[in-house]
């Protein structure tokens, strides 16, 4: 039944014109406050029931197809609309990384703080980019708090992102403009001469964002120097130090390196301080894409690992990974902040010039003008949270639970364990009943898992095998979970049934 105040718009004849102020998108005072409650209502019984669900339910392709189509009708809803359709059309059908059993790629649960925190945020619904607000500040305060976390020295400043991606992008520019600035060649004649012999460094390892970032500021594929890596899967110094000498011999422009602290496959970090002393010797920037591992240097059992950290150039730390803040909040942190400044700052007529004093405006350190503050706002209560220690105690509750997994595979004989770590991950493999084409057989298993709902993992490509990947980065998961994933595992290798390959070699598709 419609609620007395929530009266459909435009009136139908003889219904009584609502006022302004309660017709769309505005509504009464009270159909709001009673919305507000129901909708707290049901989030706060969806995430606890989500352990109870299945880890993924897929939508019927039809019925995805209906919210393709996208019509809109010429009456509006009634207010409540919104919470019946996420709960009947949305909620049903869960990504996964709300589970406690869901193990793939690095897609954490929402921390509570943060959700309540975005709500609020949007209730505020700061513009973060130009001018002055208190949201600016706490996104400023943010990124210190992050800043300490990541062990970068004080005076570090940074901006929020929509996640590592952009932190990324943000970076390889800033880094471009630096360097040619320096040389003097950030325009003109001397621009288009040097441009295009700049040339970037990242390992084999590296996250795919970096070279669609390296795309994005122009440098085309051949300017991206993939470097071999180690046993552990970490850049090989050596090998950057070679690549660097002979593009400098052919008259190129090293110009940046990006490390991994993290990789995506593995988890390895590479090594920091041979890699910055190199950058520094030939006048390169040293970005760490941290966008997974970017706070290890706060975790006592990885600090070693970090030594370095404070001298690199700039670092990517994505929160909503590590720390579960909701997607999107990812950061871009930069101890010396004023070269994102001349990287970003333009003005406009249009926008009011900077009082001399003023703090530089957030999007003078980005590509966005009007930007949320539900980032900073959930970041900031996430972390009020979580403070200090806890979230030193997140991240080895995850460390420890990957040892645990990764003691699981090595004692179960039919698993082998390939690689994973320092961050918490597994990369392993079923023994094959003889299939003939292993690869393909892991890629069975995973779906096979990954439909039957109880569990939920990916596959990554590690030293040229298809494997079995099983990330650790949901603060619910514990060791029934994992001895869950491990028969999961296996009940999928056994219950596969070895489908013919289709002339392309691929296996055929799902569903
Ligand atoms: C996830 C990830 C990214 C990309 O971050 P998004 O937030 O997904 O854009 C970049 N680098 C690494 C190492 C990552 O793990």
């Amino acid at each position: 039944m419609t609620h007395p105040l929530r009266a459909p718009y435009p009136p139908r004849s003889g219904e009584t014109l609502l006022p302004w102020d309660q017709r769309p998108p505005a509504v009464h005072p009270k159909v709001l406050r009673d919305e507000l409650v129901a909708a707290a209502e049901w989030v706060s019984g969806y995430l606890s029931g989500l352990p109870a669900g299945p880890v993924v339910r897929p939508m019927p392709p039809g019925q995805r197809a209906g919210l393709r189509e996208g019509r809109l009708g010429g009456r509006t809803g009634d207010l409540g609309g919104v919470l019946d359709f996420v709960r009947d059309e949305i909620a049903p059908f869960p990504t996964g990384n709300g589970h406690p059993a869901f193990f793939a790629w690095v897609n954490s649960p929402p921390a509570p703080a943060g959700v309540i925190a975005e709500l609020l945020a949007c209730a505020v619904n700061a513009t973060c980019g130009m001018g002055e607000n208190a949201l600016m500040d706490l996104e400023r305060g943010t990124v210190r708090m992050l800043a300490g976390l990541a062990g970068l020295p004080d005076g570090t400043g940074g901006v929020l992102t929509s996640g590592g991606s952009m932190a990324n992008l943000l970076a390889l520019a800033t880094a471009r403009t630096w360097f040619l600035t320096r040389r003097g060649s950030s325009d003109g004649p001397a621009y288009d001469r040097d441009h295009a012999r700049l040339t970037l460094y990242c390992s084999a390892q590296a996250h795919m964002s970096v070279s669609k970032a390296a795309t994005c500021i122009g440098l085309p594929a051949h300017r991206l120097r993939p470097v071999a890596t180690d046993a552990h899967d970490r850049l090989d110094p050596t090998a950057l130090r070679a690549a660097v000498a002979a593009d400098l011999d052919a008259g190129l422009l090293p110009f940046c390196t990006v490390s991994t602290l993290g990789t995506t496959a593995t988890g390895a970090v590479d090594p920091l301080r041979p890699v910055t002393r190199l950058c520094r010797s030939v006048g390169m920037w040293h970005h760490a894409d941290g966008a997974w591992g970017g706070l290890g240097a706060a975790i006592p059992a990885l600090a070693p690992l970090y030594r370095g950290v404070d001298e690199l150039d700039s670092m990517t730390v994505d929160p909503h990974k590590t720390l579960s803040v909701p997607v999107g909040c990812g950061a871009l942190l930069v101890p010396g902040p004023e070269h994102l400044h001349t990287a970003f700052a333009h003005q406009a007529s249009y926008l009011a010039a900077d009082e001399p004093d003023a703090l530089p405006w957030l999007s003078h350190a980005t590509i966005e003008l009007t930007r949320p503050g539900t980032r900073a706002l959930a970041l900031w209560a996430t972390l009020q949270h979580l403070g200090r220690d806890g979230v030193t105690d997140l991240v080895e509750h995850y460390l420890r639970l990957a040892e645990q997994l990764r003691d699981r595979i090595t004692s179960e004989p039919r698993l082998e364990l390939l690689a994973g770590g320092p961050w918490p991950v597994a990369c392993f493999r079923v023994t094959d009943p003889g299939s003939g084409d292993p690869d393909a057989f892991h890629t069975r298993v995973a779906r096979r898992v990954q439909d039957n709902g109880r569990a939920y993992l990916a596959t990554v490509a590690v030293r040229g095998r298809t494997v079995l990947r099983a990330c650790l980065c949901n603060y619910r998961t514990t060791e029934d979970d994992l001895d869950l994933l491990i028969s999961e595992v296996l009940h999928a290798a056994d219950a596969d049934d070895h489908p013919t390959t289709t002339p392309t070699g691929r296996p055929p598709d799902r569903r």
